[in-house]
């Protein structure tokens, strides 16, 4: 069982169980202050760790939208479009 920390309130994460601590690179919310946190675990490790995201309480929290996978697949289409335009311009 991996314990991450909350590096917004260093209460100890609770990690969905849909996460699959061998092999995952996504974002958690904590659920003591609803800190957006981004985290990669390989293997059972963690190898990656970031803050995102802080809400201090009281704040109003925004939910965080999941994109499925067709709309993920357009955005990044519409992504290296722009990036090529851009590069032609250069
Ligand atoms: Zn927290």
């Amino acid at each position: 069982m991996v314990k991450i920390e909350c590096l917004a309130c260093d209460k100890t994460l609770k990690l969905p169980q849909s996460i699959d601590t061998d092999n995952y690179d996504g974002q958690l919310v904590c659920s003591s202050c609803k800190a957006l946190l981004h985290v990669k675990l390989v293997k059972g490790k963690l190898r990656k760790y970031k803050i995102v995201e802080r809400r201090r309480l009281g704040e109003r929290v925004v939910n965080i939208t999941v994109i499925d996978q067709k709309t993920k697949d357009l955005m990044s289409k519409v992504k290296d479009r722009t990036k090529k335009l851009v590069e032609g311009e250069g």
